[in-house]
Order: structure tokens, then sequence, then C-alpha cells
């Protein structure tokens, strides 16, 4: 992944009339990386990707795409490297898939030998001459990404991608967002779907009525969270309360069973308390550590515990 940032904000606010969508936003965005938006309906996520495609201007801070303000004049030439699937992107019911991307590709001044390669990645060059008041949902959402990826830009923006997908087909959408990372494209999502969103994430920006209040990789969610990483290590069998016993100086121990010692240690000690089970010996038959979940992050700062 390239660290320098693609994308900047900086004291970021939009707000319309006295209502503030976006309160003194600021975060960066690196080249390659899968940068996802949470939070809750009306939290400003859209808003704050609209307003890094250029399609709305802020109120006021600094935004920078590719080194330039996304909404300037001078951005217009470089409009094709950003791609973008709008949450509930409709399309003209009456044209075909291929009509469809055809016009779009002349709308973004890409060679129509895209429309092909755009239609092929996303698995509909069959159904291509389909009339899209016949598409399911899955093909409808495929020809939206489709059209996201004409003219294969540097910068994918996906606002709630996977809504209203089947598992098989959320599997097949990541699959595709996946094969283009792997060409280098940086690819930002909204999302509400948060077991899902986490596997895919390289970083979440945790959003609360217009502002940031959270930002990293998971590990550094649950840090700032203060979340505690859960462990179970199962023992012996009449080994648990001498193991108990000496993990304790470590770490907290919540429950002991004949078989098993089960303890809370944080991200930060980790690694710490692992040793600690290690030099344990034989008596230690398995460890399994369970990371806090983004539902758990998720939850613990929407409920005001967080910043
Ligand atoms: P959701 O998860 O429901 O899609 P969101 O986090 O994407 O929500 P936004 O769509 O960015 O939220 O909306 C943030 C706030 O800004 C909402 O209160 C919305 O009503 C308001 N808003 C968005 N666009 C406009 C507009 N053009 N004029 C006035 N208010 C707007």
């Amino acid at each position: 992944m390239n660290r320098d940032p693609v994308i900047k904000l900086e004291a970021v606010d939009k707000r319309y009339g006295k209502n503030v969508v976006v309160d003194s936003m600021g975060l960066q965005v690196h080249g390659g990386e899968c940068f996802v938006l949470v939070g809750h309906n009306g939290a400003g996520k859209t808003t704050v990707m609209k307003i890094m495609l250029g399609l709305t201007r802020p109120s006021a801070g600094q935004v920078q795409v590719l080194g330039e303000d996304p909404a300037s004049h001078a951005f217009v030439g470089r409009r094709e490297s950003l791609g973008y699937l709008p949450e509930s992107a409709s399309f003209y019911p009456h044209m075909t898939g291929r009509e469809l991307l055809g016009y779009y590709a002349r709308l973004k001044g890409v060679s129509r030998t895209e429309v092909a390669r755009c239609l092929e990645q996303v698995g509909l060059q069959k159904a291509a001459t389909g009339r899209l008041h016949t598409y399911s949902k899955g093909m409808r959402q495929r020809l939206g990404l489709a059209q996201a990826i004409l003219g294969m830009p540097r910068l994918l923006f996906l606002d709630e991608p996977t809504t209203g997908l089947d598992p098989l087909l959320r599997r097949d959408f990541y699959q595709i967002i996946g094969d283009l990372r792997a060409s280098g494209t940086t690819v930002v999502i909204s999302s509400h779907a948060l077991s899902e969103i986490e596997v895919q994430a390289d970083r979440i920006a945790v959003v609360k009525h217009g502002r940031l209040v959270a930002c990293g990789s998971l590990p550094d969610l649950g840090r700032q969270a203060g979340l505690p990483v859960r462990t179970r290590v199962a023992v012996a069998a009449g080994n648990a309360t001498r193991i108990a016993g000496q993990l304790a100086a470590h770490t907290r121990i919540d429950r002991v069973n004949d078989r098993s010692v089960d303890l809370t240690c944080s991200e930060d000690n980790k690694m710490s308390v692992l040793r600690h089970i290690a030099d344990l010996g034989d008596s230690v038959l398995d460890v399994s550590m369970t990371a806090p979940r983004l539902d758990e992050i998720y939850l613990h700062f929407m409920n005001g515990d967080g910043p």
C-alpha cells in the first residue's frame, strides 16, 4: 500500500442552513487502501463522499483528492480518475446493459472497448443484451459497479454497495472489489453491514452526527475504545485453578472451569499475556483469542463513550 494520502480532508464542515451535517472532519485516505465509513443513518457519510467526489462543496475547510480540490475547474480533466456507485443507482429500464454502459462511457469520455471489459469484470457479458427492467437487484448492482469502474478509476467510491444483495452475491461483489484492489485501486466504502465490512476494511472511520469519532484499523479501534480481547485457555483436567492463579498476576481472570480459564486482556498487553501462557508448558492445550468485533466497537462509540 502506498502511504501517500490520495484524499485529504482538513477541518471540513458542511452546513445546510443551520444544520451542520459534517463537523470539522479531518482524515486521510492512503493509496491502495480500502477505507470504510460507518455511522448511523444521517451521520453524514454520503455527504463526506460527495465532498471527496467534488459533487458538493464544503462550507469550510480544505479538501484535496489526488493533490487537487475535487470541486475545482482544475480537477475537471481528472474526473475519470474517480468512479462512483451511488446508494440507490437507478437506470433507464428500457435500455440494455450494454447500451447503458455505452452511454456512460460516452459521458465519461472513455473508449467503448471499456464497455466489454467492465461487463466481463462484473460477470454480466451474457446478460448485456437484456433490458434493465428484466435485471435482478444483484444484476443491477453489478451493472452499477461496471458503470463505476469504466475507465479504470484510481479511486472508487461505493455507497452502501451490498444493501439488498444475498450472501452469495455479496461474496461475488467483494471478490470483484478484491480484484480491483489487487490492481491498485483505492476504495472508499460507506456501509452499515458491519460484520462483512470489517473483513474488507484496512481502516474504518466512525462518523457520528457529522463528526469523526474514531479512525483506524480494527485493532486500532479496539484499542481506542478500550475494549477487551477475550481469551480462552484450554488446560489439562485438574490444572485450571493453578493456571488461573499464575495468570492472575498478569491479566484479569473472568471464569475458571475444570478444563478452561477465560481471561480478558487489552490489545496492548495481548502479546505479553500470550507469552506468559506459552511459558506454562504442556498443561496448556489450546488458546483462542477473540478481538473486539466492529459491531461492539461501533456500539461503544455510538453510545457516547467515545471521544
Ligand atoms: P444514510 O446512512 O441514511 O445513507 P448518511 O450518513 O449517508 O445517511 P447523509 O446522506 O450524508 O447521511 O446525510 C446527512 C444529513 O445531511 C442528513 O440529515 C440529511 O438530511 C442532510 N442532507 C443531505 N443532503 C442534503 C441536502 N442536499 N440538503 C439538506 N440537507 C441534506
